[in-house]
């Protein structure tokens, strides 16, 4: 019979829990619902936020599920770097490098409100500083 320890059963739930809820995110990545894709590359994906705050807001995801910049590893250093030059990328091919914003908002204190890690590239109005 197989041995089972109590805590690793609560890990492995936990886990298998963990791993079934996909944020809104991930289901767009894997076309379960629709979105105005502007770039994709097998690390990444932009796409045109639904409720813009400016003229241009496209959102640049990572594939990978990471909730929030907090919880980034070493390892996803390159990934961290590659999203921001897909972002400048973008800037450039529409027409906004010389006047665009990035914001990532960590945790729902700062406003994050989908829990896949986000970088929001605005542009198309004018900013004010401190931002809001
Ligand atoms: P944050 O508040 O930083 O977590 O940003 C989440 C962003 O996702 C918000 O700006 C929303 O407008 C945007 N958003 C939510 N659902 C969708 C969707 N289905 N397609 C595109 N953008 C979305």
């Amino acid at each position: 019979m197989q041995n089972l320890n109590p805590d690793r059963l609560y890990l492995t739930t936990t886990l298998r829990i963990y791993k079934m809820t996909d944020t809104l995110f991930k289901k767009i990545i894997d076309r379960e619902i629709p979105a105005d894709i502007v770039y994709e590359d097998d690390n990444c994906l932009a796409f045109k936020d639904i409720n813009p705050v400016a003229p241009t807001h496209i959102l640049i995801i990572p594939k990978k599920q990471i909730e929030k910049v907090a919880d980034a590893e070493i390892g996803d250093k390159e990934l961290l770097g590659h999203l921001m030059l897909v972002a400048g990328n973008i800037a450039r091919d529409l027409g906004v490098e010389d006047a665009f914003r990035l914001v990532v908002n960590n945790g729902s204190g700062a406003q994050q409100t989908v829990f896949h890690l986000h970088i929001h590239l605005i542009a198309g109005r004018e900013f004010n500083w401190p931002p809001g």
